[in-house]
């Protein structure tokens, strides 16, 4: 390796982890440590933009009922999120959402929800949720997600795993279409965009426990969600969904969920 090469590495290197270092946070809730490499407001952009280009190709439902329920749901779980922020005097974060709640015709079992809060569920799972506190599963799951900022956590992996020259690029130019590829690759909204790439099951897991706890703060039974990873994975027999292609539902997801329940269940009031 050339001298020059060398430092040039070394400096690279340098700069990543000094980043790495003032870029770590941690989960709310769970304390996890996590690497930030990138700003809240350069996912917020990215994700704002890979939103408005999926909406433009997606039909809103014109199911009222159905609307109306995907919004109250959401909105109930937006509040209870605020709300804990700014008891956690975390309100500063409030200003990193912008929620939305659309319901789209689309006969997938799938649901979404992008950094900064926007909301995505396809009719087709409907069906599978089957009721309200059942859709509140899947929606508090998805805005865990968000609210723990693993799409962030993932683009710094992905970034941290390419040391060199075009992830340090990406690191430092913020719009560069290295960082926009890892970042559509992340947000991962369907064959879209190509290759997708799952949150990790640590990452899946902690949305698993947040779920819960959201969906109880805003006065739903977080028991209901068992039956409803059950019903999801019983739908792997004729085809598999693609919710449960990036959300396993084993037996080891039920286990976890019956035990993280019970703490759950400390923030439901009937
Ligand atoms: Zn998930």
């Amino acid at each position: 390796m050339k001298a020059r090469t060398k430092i040039g590495l070394f400096l690279s290197l340098s700069i990543l982890i000094g980043t790495a270092f003032t870029g770590c946070s941690s989960v709310l809730l769970t304390g996890r440590k996590q690497l930030m490499l990138v700003s809240d407001q350069q996912v917020l952009a990215l994700s704002d933009s890979s939103y408005q280009a999926y909406m433009a190709t997606a039909t809103v439902s014109r199911k009222t009922t159905q609307n109306a329920l995907v919004a109250r749901v959401g909105q109930n779980i937006a509040r209870a999120v605020e709300s804990y922020l700014t008891q956690q005097g975390q309100s500063e974060e409030l200003k990193n959402y912008a929620w939305e709640f659309k319901l789209v015709v689309d006969t997938a079992v799938n649901a979404f929800c992008m950094p900064g809060g926007k909301i995505v569920v396809y009719e087709g799972i409907l069906p599978v949720t089957q009721t309200e506190a059942g859709l509140a599963v899947v929606i508090g799951h998805e805005v865990a997600h968000a609210v723990a900022k693993h799409s962030n956590e993932r683009m710094s992996q992905q970034m941290a795993a390419g040391v060199g020259a075009s992830a340090l690029d990406a690191l430092l130019s913020g719009s560069s279409t290295t960082t926009r590829n890892i970042a559509q690759t992340v947000f991962g909204l369907g064959a879209q965009y190509g290759v997708t790439l799952p949150y990790s099951r640590k990452q899946e897991y902690e949305a698993d426990r947040l779920g819960l706890i959201f969906m109880a703060m805003a006065g739903y039974d977080p028991s209901v969600a068992v039956p409803f990873w059950q019903r999801m994975s019983s739908q792997s027999n004729s085809f598999v969904p693609e919710f449960l292609s990036t959300h396993p539902s084993d037996s080891k997801r039920i286990a976890n969920l019956q035990a993280i329940l019970p703490e759950a269940l400390g923030f439901y009031k009937k």
